[in-house]
């Protein structure tokens, strides 16, 4: 039979008081005291900011909501391909493909209509590396608020980029 070690915890060594936890207690209220203080009366070293007057600077590549590319005719540039959706680990994209009449020998297809659901999405950036024509790609904008679940689940005149996409806080996308 294989050897097993083991530790005996010889509890009767223990006092009244160590068996009530008093100074476990004491020890833990004094480390809250502690922090209280240093919050108080230590702000500048504290890990904690005053949101939202205070922002924090983000990466470059933060991931956050998603963006939509188009061509320079404005129309989208995503093929529907179901890349991004077949990716997402969360299932929170789902596509409607339809036949593009204006289909080159590049792509057939068009996105009827293109759902994110940003209450599933875990913000992990599949979907941007899967996209094979760089059609997805994220901002930095990472404050959202809904007040309704149906509010969240955005669409292609959320998602479609506005205007040049140098004006845009651009965040996690393919390297270029
Ligand atoms: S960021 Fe991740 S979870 Fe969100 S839609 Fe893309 S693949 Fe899905
Ligand atoms: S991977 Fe890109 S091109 Fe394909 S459906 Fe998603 S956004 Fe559109």
């Amino acid at each position: 039979m294989k050897n097993v070690s083991t530790v005996t915890v010889d509890t009767s060594r223990q006092g009244v008081l160590g068996r009530l936890y008093i100074f476990a207690i004491l020890g833990g209220l004094a480390v809250t005291l502690r922090h209280l203080l240093r919050n108080l009366f230590g702000q500048k070293d504290v890990a904690t900011i005053q949101y939202p007057e205070e922002r924090r600077e983000y990466s470059e590549r933060t991931r956050g909501r998603h963006i939509l590319t188009t061509r320079d005719d404005g129309s989208l540039r995503c093929v529907a391909c179901y890349m991004c959706e077949t990716a997402c680990p969360a299932d929170c994209i789902t596509i409607v493909a339809e036949e593009d009449p204006e289909a080159t020998v590049e792509w057939e297809k068009k996105a009827l209509s293109f759902e994110i659901d940003l209450l599933r999405c875990v913000f992990c950036g599949y979907c941007v590396d899967a996209c094979p024509k760089q059609a997805l790609i994220m901002s930095r904008q990472h404050e959202m608020a809904f007040t309704t679940r149906d509010e969240a689940v955005v669409g292609i005149e959320e998602l479609k980029q506005k205007g040049p996409i140098e004006d845009e806080d651009l965040g996690y996308r393919p390297y270029y």
